[in-house]
């Protein structure tokens, strides 16, 4: 299969930005990953950018100034706007006309690197901001493992619900709730019931957890009452982003049922700041995780030779923890998990036609989360739910102290990476955010 891979592409195109030369940054002039920014001290208003090395290409002063070749007016009047909605409804030929210019601008000895000056922008000078407006947000449970792990908890004989390898389960998520990394994340006050206990009670949650998910921003969308093929869902894909849906587990257990989540996982979920476009990810995708002999094949409609060769996404992804006693002691972060994201029961695909599948209109700058990316191994278990077996099975952090579930002050933070031979690694940056104590609000 011959995949479109271009100049873009090439590994051995350097930046005349220095630091995106650098060996293992997270953008190097094959990355360009979109994302929407603010000098600090100047306000909230978003401007449209790339992160290339330390830095962030300012697109939005670009195209106001009619400085980005070949892409057009309607690309140019989509970067001028303060989110990427507009650009990711212009689907995949809008991206790909924005890598190309900025490519062409930012690599060594180009012709055009003068339209620069003045543009670049220290990303420690800046603040990120959410890539676009958010108007629905979906989380799915799509790796198996994950939902094995949890099932068994529940279910120990029993732990796969008999729908699982047929249909791809998730929920509709809160879109009002969806923060920029970086933002503190309050710990939900709820009602909990312990099983002893006569009645519920109401107070902060004891049993707070991250969730490690990969998210896709859907670009071009389908009117209401049409589907999405799958042979073009990857189309309607515009780019990924790495997801943390903080969840409390204690509140969930009490709610859950018969309705699924609900306050349990709406009061913050993070999204890392970069949008890593799918032209930057085409040399990374792999064939579709193989099911296990006796599991069911896909029906038709969840099926396609393209999603079956190249449907999945060499990612890996890494938990890190730190705690505020580490953080006063100036520790580094604690890498609690590592797991592929390659291996993932449904593909982005077939999670985006199958939300499709009845006609669900999609729009642009909607957000579809994976759902918790675990393996199969202990080390790749991304919750604390599986990672410490619902608290029976507590961490150690390098200070000596001991975690079940999340404390005040702990920061969690998400990365991303995807490498392969003769390719240019390419990183998602991170996704972070720290716990803040709960707030009894007034009334
Ligand atoms: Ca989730």
């Amino acid at each position: 299969m011959t995949r479109p891979l271009d100049e873009t592409h090439d590994a051995s195109a350097r930046s005349w930005v220095t630091s995106a030369n650098r060996p293992g940054t997270d953008f190097p002039l094959q990355n360009l990953p979109l994302g929407v920014f603010c000098r600090r001290g100047s306000g909230n208003i978003g401007r449209i950018g790339v992160a290339i090395g330390d830095e962030i290409l300012d697109l939005c002063a670009l195209a106001e100034a009619d400085a980005l070749g070949g892409i057009g007016p309607e690309v140019a009047g989509a970067l001028r706007a303060a989110t990427l909605n507009e650009l990711m409804a212009l689907g995949r030929p809008g991206a790909r006309a924005v890598r190309r210019a900025a490519f062409a601008l930012l690599r060594e000895g180009s012709a055009v690197r003068s339209h620069a000056a003045g543009h670049l922008v220290p990303a420690v000078e800046a603040e990120c901001l959410l890539p676009a407006s958010v108007g629905d947000y979906t989380d799915f449970y799509a790796s198996i493992h994950h939902a094995t792990n949890v099932g068994r908890m529940f279910r120990p004989d029993n732990p796969l619900l008999p729908n699982y390898k047929w249909v791809p389960i998730g929920y509709h998520g809160r879109a009002s709730s969806v923060i920029a990394s970086g933002t503190g994340v309050l710990r939900p006050i709820g009602q909990t019931k312990e099983d002893a206990a006569p009645a519920p009670a109401v107070g902060p949650s004891r049993s707070l957890d991250y969730e490690c998910e990969v998210g896709a921003w859907v670009g071009k969308g389908n009117l209401l009452g049409s589907t999405v093929p799958i042979a073009e869902a990857r189309d309607h894909l515009f780019g990924l982003c790495l997801v943390n849906d903080w969840s409390a587990r204690d509140l969930q257990r009490w709610e859950y049922q018969p309705l699924g989540p609900f306050l349990a996982k709406n009061f913050g979920t993070t999204v890392s700041p970069w949008v890593v476009t799918q032209d930057a990810l085409e040399p990374f995708r792999v064939p579709r995780s193989p099911r296990p002999e006796g599991d069911p094949e896909p029906l038709p409609y969840l099926d396609g030779r393209e999603d079956r060769v190249s449907g999945g996404y060499g990612i890996t992804l890494e938990v890190y923890l730190r705690s505020a006693v580490m953080r006063d002691g100036g520790l580094a972060p604690m890498r609690l998990t590592s797991a592929g994201f390659g291996d993932m029961y449904w593909t982005m695909a077939q999670l985006l036609t199958h939300h499709a599948g009845n006609g669900c209109n999609l729009r642009p700058g909607d957000l579809l989360a994976s759902g918790t990316v675990s393996g199969a191994e202990k080390s790749e278990r991304g919750c604390l739910l599986e990672l410490t077996a619902r608290g029976t099975e507590p961490l150690t952090l390098p200070t000596g102290e001991s975690r079940r579930f999340l404390e005040d002050g702990d920061e969690v933070i998400l990365r991303g990476r995807c490498e392969r031979e003769g390719f240019a690694g390419i990183g998602f940056g991170e996704c972070r955010g720290i716990v803040l104590p709960a707030q009894m609000l007034p009334g």
